[in-house]
């Protein structure tokens, strides 16, 4: 076991290199505080490196791709100091003045705050196309890529609050929305699926789930199986989006630090502050509702500088 850094107490210790992350991080080394960043050690970089243009992020008239906007904001947190190391944290203890991180490699690292910026995973269908198209009309984000679609017709998949949320958004772009379902009757709340089931733009394709999704360079179309029958068919479309559900990345921490209802990290808004003193959370692990690189770096912000005034009225 590597313990190079057993006897440093580090300040900041920030885990997780997405939006959130590297926001922090660019404040934390900003106060002078030398952040240590845990970005993981294949997934450096977060959501965004699996997308192309991310045309919502502001200062980018023109559009920017999802990973040279990591490759920037993680060059602007190493330009004033930050320490990032391409590992996974593999254990934690977050209880008391000293918390203490361990990573896969094994190294020991304390600090006297943490910033959880781990993020949350899209729930994939689990097909092989899947991957392949993401960002070339497969997409798990209405908000984000819903603009590229106008006039085209658009599948989402689901049948929660979620996918009728992502639904309706998309009738501002859409042709036609079809809304794939493997059920006969949807899961959403009743206002919810009222307001999708009135939609003129709106159609359902009930008891189907996706089999496969067709297309060159972009998605042109699905394969829908029928989840009773078991037949196939043929349906045109531009986009696929994904709306089935999220998975906040809390097993790090879970058992330690307060979780809501729907799994995520519970802090006390308008603060980043978990129940645990010097422990803070940011981004898409805390946040079911916007899930923006934009939100996500807001409140990665807000952790540093929570973490900052913690650290000043314990000196
Ligand atoms: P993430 O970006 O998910 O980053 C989490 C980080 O935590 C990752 O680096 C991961 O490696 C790290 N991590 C997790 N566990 C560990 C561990 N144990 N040890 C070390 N590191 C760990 N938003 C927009 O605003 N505009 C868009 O156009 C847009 N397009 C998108 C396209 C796609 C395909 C996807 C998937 C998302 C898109 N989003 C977009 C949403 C946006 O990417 C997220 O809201 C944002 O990235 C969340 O930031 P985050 O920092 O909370 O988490």
């Amino acid at each position: 076991m590597s313990d190079e850094n057993r006897s440093d107490v580090h300040d900041v210790i920030i885990i997780g290199s997405g939006p959130s992350g590297y926001t922090a991080a660019v404040y934390a080394a900003r106060a002078g505080l030398t952040p240590i960043v845990f970005a993981g050690a294949i997934t450096a970089g977060g959501a965004l490196m699996n997308t192309t243009e991310v045309e919502n992020f502001p200062g980018f008239p023109d559009a920017v791709m999802g990973p040279d906007l990591m490759e920037k904001m993680r060059e602007q947190a190493e330009r004033f100091g930050a320490d990032i190391r391409y590992e996974d944290v593999a254990s934690v203890q977050l209880e008391g003045a000293v918390k203490t991180i361990v990573t896969d490699d094994d190294d020991v690292l304390q600090a006297r705050t943490v910033i959880l910026a781990t993020g949350s995973a899209y729930k994939e269908l689990g097909i092989p196309e899947e991957k392949q198209f993401s960002g070339r009309g497969v997409s798990w984000c209405a908000t984000c890529d819903g603009f590229f679609f106008r006039d085209q017709d658009i599948i989402v998949v689901g049948g929660g609050d979620s996918a009728m949320e992502e639904a309706l958004f998309l009738t501002r772009f859409g042709r036609t929305v079809t809304v794939v379902h493997r059920r006969d009757e949807l899961r959403a709340s009743k206002i919810m699926a009222d307001r999708a089931l009135a939609d003129e733009k709106i159609t359902f394709a009930w008891n189907s789930e996706v089999a496969a999704i067709h297309g060159d360079q972009k998605v042109t179309g699905v394969t829908l199986r029928d989840t009773v029958t078991g037949e196939t068919r043929e349906v045109g479309a531009s986009a696929v989006f994904v709306a089935i559900g999220h998975l906040p990345r809390t097993e790090l921490v879970a058992g330690q630090v307060r979780l809501n209802e729907e799994g995520y990290i519970d802090v006390e808004h308008p603060s980043t502050r978990t129940n645990l003193p010097g422990v803070f959370a940011a981004g898409d692990v805390v946040d079911h509702h916007y899930r923006q690189a934009i939100t996500a770096a807001g409140t990665g912000c807000a952790a540093a500088l929570d973490a900052e005034r913690y650290l000043a009225a314990l000196d």
